[in-house]
Parts: structure tokens; sequence; C-alpha cells
């Protein structure tokens, strides 16, 4: 029976180190400012923004929304990232994925001063994570590092196999976990939807990064004995419950946790990482902006 891995705990740890930093910046006239761009409302979206700005009124950051109607046009949205780019508040802001189809989110990011880029999506900051040198490692990847480090699974000359190619998740994590560094050092396999025997893939690894969006595509007979098992799947299922709807992720927890060594839950695992880590790069960019040298 695997070890449960605790998103929330680990995250909770985070969020107390960062009160110190935030202290720091608090000493010196700094409240760090994170703002969040919402186009439209997608209710997934909405409760993600919410989430963001609970956060940070719970760790002691300026949050700032910006709601834009979902027939905003391309330039609408310009304007608000130009105002963003020139804010001294904001240290930090992102604009919540998906967009409508009249916005090029690709544009979007490219407009994005890379200084406040704090999803870390900005092709400059992707560039310096590659070439080792990242100004913010991307949120999900980051807390999954995190959680690796929490509970001492070693990366280094471990197997990982990823399944996920995305640019937010599969292919910063496997950037990440290649890196010459205490953190990183291990051999990396990125899997996606024309990888052919998945299985094989899946079975050899030491640990298993399951970001695909598929529920419960990976289950206990592609996993490896003892093997580390982080799913970052998050899907709506529709059930009888009052809200409608349960979260599932891309591992079948039930059969997975009884060959791997340890696992994180669907909800309570990558989830809660990934809003702590968008924190943490929010208080790095105030402390880089401001130049106040803080702890993190
Ligand atoms: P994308 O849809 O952008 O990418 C999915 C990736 O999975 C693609 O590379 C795709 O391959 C691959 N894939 C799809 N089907 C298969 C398959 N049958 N076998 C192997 N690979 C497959 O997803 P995201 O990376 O944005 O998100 C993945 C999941 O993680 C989603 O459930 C999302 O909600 C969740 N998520 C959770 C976060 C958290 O904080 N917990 C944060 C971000 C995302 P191809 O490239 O060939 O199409």
């Amino acid at each position: 029976m695997a070890t449960i891995i605790d998103g929330n705990a680990v995250a909770s740890a985070i969020r107390d180190d960062l009160g110190a930093a935030i202290g720091t910046l608090g000493d010196e006239g700094v409240t760090p400012g994170l703002a969040t761009v919402l186009v439209g409302d997608d209710p997934a979206s909405e409760t993600y923004v919410n989430m963001k700005q609970r956060d940070c009124e719970e760790v002691g950051l300026n949050g700032i929304h910006v709601d834009l109607p979902g027939d905003a046009s391309p330039e609408e949205l310009y304007d608000a990232i130009e105002d963003l780019n020139a804010d001294p508040a904001v240290h930090g802001y992102l604009v919540q994925d998906p967009v409508p189809e009249q916005i090029d989110y690709r544009e979007v990011i490219r407009r994005i001063d890379p200084a406040k880029d704090v999803d870390g999506f900005h092709p400059e900051n992707v560039g310096r994570l590659v070439a080792g040198d990242a100004r913010f490692k991307p949120c999900t990847p980051h807390g999954i590092q995190k959680l690796l480090a929490a509970y001492d699974v070693e990366t280094e000359g471990a197997d990982v196999t990823i399944v996920g190619r995305s640019d937010i998740v599969g292919k910063p994590m496997a950037n990440l976990l290649l890196q010459k560094s205490h953190d990183g050092n291990a051999t990396v396999t990125v899997c996606h939807s024309r990888t052919e025997d998945l299985a094989a893939k899946t079975r050899r690894a030491d640990i298993v990064i399951a970001a695909c969006g598929v529920t419960e595509l990976i289950d206990g007979s592609m996993i490896g004995e003892g093997a580390t098992v982080i799913d970052v799947g998050i899907s709506r299922v529709e059930d009888d419950s009052e809200k409608g709807y349960e979260l599932v992720g891309d591992v079948e927890f039930e059969s997975a946790k009884e060959v791997a060594g340890a696992i994180t839950p669907v909800p309570g695992g990558v989830g809660p990482m990934t809003r702590a880590m968008l924190l943490y790069n929010t208080v790095s960019a105030a402390s880089l902006q401001e130049s106040v040298p803080v702890d993190l």
C-alpha cells in the first residue's frame, strides 16, 4: 500500500515559509501584487481565478483582478496587458487560459512583461528555463519538484516517464528534471498521444508523472512495483453529488496505490502545489523588481 503524498500539507508549509519573505518585503514598504485577468465567464476558469485571489488574501499579497467580457477584442486585452506591465503595484500577473477564440493566446503571452510573467510561459522565460537559468519555473512542474523533495524521492539517476508534452506541464517538467541540479539529473522519457506501448514506458519508470487529461488512463498494471506516481490530471466527471461532478485524475488511484510506493491523490495532490508556487513566483518577482533580497 502506497504512501499518500499530501499536497495540501506541503503547500501549506511553503505558504508558511513565504510568510517570512512577505514580512521582509513588508518591512521595506513592498506588498507583492498578483493580478489575474479573465476574459469571458468560463465557470472552471472563474473558479481558478477566485481561488488564486483567495490565496493572495490569505498570505497577504495584493490581489488585483481584471475582468473582460467574452466578446472583448484582442486590442482591449492588449490594452489591459499594457496597463499591467506599467503598473508598479503589479509584480506578477497571468491571463487565465483558455481565452475566447478571437484571441491568440500565444500573442497574449508574448506581450506580457517577462519580469512579471509569473506563470513562466513567455518565450524568454521558456528559453531561460531550458538553458538552466530559470527566472520563474512554471508553477505545476515546480510544485511537483517540491513534492518529490518533501517526500525524499530522489530524482538523480531516476528513470522518469512523463505522460503529456504540453507547454505548461509536460515540456517544462521534462526540462526541469533534465537539469544538472539536485532536483534534476533524471533520465526522462516524454510520452504523448502518438507514443507506442505507453504501458512499457510507464512500467519501467521509478517516477511516473501523468499529465494527459485522460481520466484514469494509467492503472495499476502500468505502474512498476514501488514507483512514485504523480497525478497532475484534473477532469470534472458528472455525478449525482450536490456539486454535480467529481474531480478525477489521469491515474486510476485504487489500483495504482496497490503497486506504487507513493502516490498523489486527486484532489489534494498537485493542485494545491500549483497554487502555492504561483504565490512563490509572485514573491520572487516582487523581490527582483524592488531589489529587496528575500530567502526563498
Ligand atoms: P494538454 O491537453 O495541453 O496536453 C495533454 C497531453 O497529453 C498532450 O501532450 C497529449 O498528446 C497527451 N495525451 C493525450 N492523450 C494521450 C494518451 N492517450 N496517451 C498519451 N498521451 C496522451 O493538457 P495539460 O498539460 O494542460 O493538462 C493535463 C491535465 O493536467 C489536465 O487534466 C489538466 O486539467 C491538468 N492540469 C492540472 C494542473 C494542476 O495544478 N493539478 C495544472 C495544469 C493542468 P499530444 O501532444 O500528442 O496531443
